[in-house]
């Protein structure tokens, strides 16, 4: 998964001699593990609502970047973390306001059940989190995730990340179950498989005596392929899962700040109330921040036994952050936005059918499949079209496990004739 759409080493040669030099010079300094998106790698040195401009100056709409959701350097986000910044910063063992104020915020953006809310740094530090706090809940082991899902970096979320490949395995007490694939012929079958599925996963764990924890999943299944609809499909998972003594967690790093649309939360179209849902990417619109909500019981026990200590999880800054964030969404209606936004460009990418495969998503989160004659993932296609439009000025990702589901995903805030620009130079390139 982390090497779709990479730039191959060995073709730096192919390079100008400015790129050259310095794609060399970060392969030295970074070493191999780092890797760097398209044929022809980007430089970008500035960022304005969904546009970048690279050191040529030459400028690219940006429909990848879930980070910065409100805008790239968003002015009101900027001035918020430089005044704090400008003032003081400093960890969570002292009184703040800002980190109340933010987590109270924060709070009242979900249902009334998760009453607390803990700050770490990345979302691979919050699921790790989630994990540790399902396990001690409920005294198991076992968690349930999807066969391409991706969670994050730790040693412990890595590998409930089987997308991260065969060098990755899978933890032992782990289940891996295929994603809720659409299934546009009978949409409400869906989650009738998907709770089929879970259920075999919580038998065999069963078989092998091994105590349920937790149902992980991303609720738009990102990683996976995107698989959104239709909402509701996964409340009777949930239920299944409940009923054999494990928790919900809802990871909401990637739906998560509004971005699709019809709701804040990923997990509030399947109408369900996680037991802990786990945040990061858009919280601090590229400034690190990430955390998650917890029901109170659910974090009862943990607390009692182990204290918990986020060096820079929840700083003032990040909190002033965070704020200025979420004032944004509403002030300037960024969730509305997504959704109208969202439909005119899930309609124009269905109307490029058949040169396009199925259209999937919600609000500004949206995958394509690209496929060949036969119907069968166009792994090449797919990298040939994201490169081809990284060319034209427009940058998107792929995702899926062949790589070959278009991933769009912009800023909140791209507007209407930026979405129509878009469909434009693709109907050309197709
Ligand atoms: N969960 C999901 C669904 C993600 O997409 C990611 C990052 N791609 C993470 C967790 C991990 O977040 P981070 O990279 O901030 O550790």
């Amino acid at each position: 998964m982390l090497k779709v759409n990479a730039f191959d080493q060995q073709q730096a040669a192919s390079l100008g001699a400015d790129q050259r030099q310095r794609v060399e010079r970060r392969a030295r300094l970074l070493g191999p593990a780092y890797q760097l998106f398209y044929d022809q790698p980007l430089h970008l040195v500035q960022g304005s609502g969904a546009t970048v401009t690279d050191h040529a100056g030459k400028r690219y709409l940006d429909l990848y970047n879930n980070v910065q959701s409100v805008g790239h350097c968003h002015p009101k986000v900027v001035a918020a973390l430089a005044a704090q910044a400008g003032q003081l910063n400093v960890h969570t063992r002292y009184l703040h306001d800002n980190v109340l104020d933010y987590a109270e915020r924060l709070l009242a953006s979900m249902p009334a059940e998760l009453g607390h809310a803990m700050f770490t740094c990345t979302g691979s530090e919050a699921n790790d989190l989630a994990l540790r706090i399902a396990c001690d809940y409920t005294g198991g082991s076992g968690v349930i995730v999807t066969e391409y899902a991706y969670h994050g970096i730790t040693q412990a979320i890595a590998a409930l990340s089987p997308s991260m490949g065969s060098y990755v395995p899978v933890a032992r007490d782990a289940r891996v179950v295929p994603a809720p694939r659409h299934l546009p012929g009978s949409p409400q079958a869906v989650g009738r498989q998907f709770a089929a599925e879970v259920r075999k996963a919580l038998a065999d764990m069963q078989r092998h005596g091994i105590k349920p924890a937790a149902l992980l999943v991303d609720t738009l299944f990102t990683s996976d392929g995107v698989f959104a609809d239709p909402a509701g499909f996964l409340a009777e998972a949930v239920a299944a899962v409940r009923a054999a003594g494990a928790v919900f967690i809802a990871d909401e790093v990637q739906p998560g700040f509004g971005r699709t649309g019809s709701h804040f939360w990923g997990f509030q179209r399947h109408g369900l109330v996680p037991d802990l849902v786990t945040l990061g990417k858009p919280m601090g619109n590229g400034h690190p921040m990430a955390g998650l909500a917890v029901k109170p019981d659910i974090l009862q026990r943990f607390a009692s036994q182990a204290a918990y200590f986020n060096t820079f999880g929840g700083n003032p800054v990040s909190a002033a952050v965070g704020l200025a964030v979420l004032e944004v969404i509403e002030e300037e209606g960024l969730m509305a936005n997504a959704e109208r936004v969202g439909a005119l460009l899930k309609a124009g990418l269905q109307s490029l059918a058949p040169a396009l495969g199925t259209v999937r998503g919600a609000g500004l989160f949206i995958g394509v499949d690209i496929v060949d004659a036969s119907g069968q993932p166009d792994t090449l296609r797919a990298r040939g079209l994201v490169n081809a439009l990284r060319d034209e000025g427009f940058l998107i990702g792929a995702a899926g496990p062949a790589s070959s589901v278009l991933k769009i995903r912009p800023p909140l805030c791209l507007r209407r004739e930026e979405a129509e620009r878009f469909l434009s130079a693709l109907a050309r390139l197709l």
